[in-house]
């Protein structure tokens, strides 16, 4: 039998009968994933709880600083003495079981932790609230079910998770409900001051560089309701920069006056146009991700196309075009 709540009853069960979990979570992880997955893993600790961490994808730079991510394996292998060591499988922000980029995880038992709209449900127990602000405040309704009083560094991690899903508790998911969580993870010894230097404090000399050649890129188009930007390789290059540098680019053209959507494209090898999409209106832009094989939410959205640079760019800003003009 399978089980889905919003709430964290089942999942703190399940997860208490467990002996040993793997816990991964979406391919690019961002600080949601990453806060959740370390958060979980001093949960289940103190459950008694074994745990292997596996992410397909490696840790951003400012966010290996997060405690405990010196823990965290990275790579397409599942360990060796997967499934049968393992009674527990969780995926944290999958939508969907591809989106963790590994295979062979239905050989154990799956509890899905998700806040994306339209997850499947496709584990034993499915944890999912799409009202929720970010995945790091399920887990924190978690300890409390439990009964665990989370560390200073499971605060941490869980206030890391809430500030980059809200944008710094300025999206539309900031909800009072966010708030209070940030407020009790506070308590609990997470410091805004020193979690915002992590994540902001600390790019790279080669993103700086690469965010001017992006901003070189801007067009206009929709009576500047539209803003897209692009780095193809040649950029990556002359930047020195890599994928793991694009991660702030897209907030600046979202920020100009009138924009109500964004689409950044990224080359990093011919033949593959990764897109990361924005919204700040009534677009929903998740829909124009779908329509290319993507997903994400309302106000945040990315698809992967395999196509040319020119033809990404000429069929999504098509398809945003029509997004943009059928809302506004
Ligand atoms: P980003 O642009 O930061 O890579 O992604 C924004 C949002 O869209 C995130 O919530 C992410 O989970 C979702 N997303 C990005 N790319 C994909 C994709 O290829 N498939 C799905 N299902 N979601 C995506
Ligand atoms: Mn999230």
């Amino acid at each position: 039998m399978t089980i889905t709540s919003t709430e964290p009853t089942e999942a703190v069960k399940r997860l208490s009968s467990a002996h040993r979990v793997l816990i991964t979570c979406h391919l690019n992880p961002d600080g949601d994933a990453l806060g959740s997955e370390l958060a979980l893993v001093e949960l289940a600790g103190e459950l008694g709880v074994e745990t292997v961490l596996v992410n397909r994808d490696p840790t951003p730079a400012n966010l290996a600083l997060l405690p405990g991510a010196d823990r965290i394996l990275v790579g397409d292998k599942l360990p060796e003495n997967f499934p049968e060591a393992f009674d527990l499988v969780i995926t944290v922000e999958c939508p969907g079981l591809e989106r963790s980029g590994f295979e062979g995880l239905t050989q154990v038992p799956i509890m899905n932790i998700d806040h994306h709209p339209a997850n499947p449900a496709y584990g034993v127990v499915n944890y999912l609230d799409d009202n929720a602000p970010a995945v790091g405040e399920m887990v924190w309704r978690m300890f409390a079910e439990a009964g665990v009083w989370p560390s200073a560094d499971a605060a941490t991690n869980l206030y890391v998770a809430l500030t980059t899903d809200t944008g710094d508790f300025r999206y539309s998911n900031a909800t009072g409900r966010a708030l209070r969580a940030g407020a009790e993870m506070v308590d609990a010894g997470a410091e805004p001051t020193q979690v915002a230097e992590w994540v902001h404090g600390n790019r790279s000399a080669a993103a700086v560089r690469l965010l001017g050649e992006a901003l070189g890129t801007l067009r206009l188009s929709c009576d500047g309701r539209m803003a897209m930007v692009t780095v193809d390789q040649e950029a990556f290059r002359r930047a020195q920069a890599g994928p793991e540098d694009t991660e702030e680019i897209v907030n600046i053209p979202r920020s100009i006056e009138g924009v109500e959507a964004v689409a950044f494209f990224k080359q990093w090898q011919p033949g593959e146009v990764r897109v990361s999409l924005r919204s700040r209106g009534t677009v929903d832009v998740r829909a124009v991700a779908v329509a290319f094989g993507g997903g994400g939410h309302k106000y945040a959205a990315g698809c992967t196309l395999t196509e040319s640079l020119e033809d990404a760019e000429t069929q999504i800003a098509a398809t945003l075009t029509e997004a943009i003009e059928v809302t506004t």
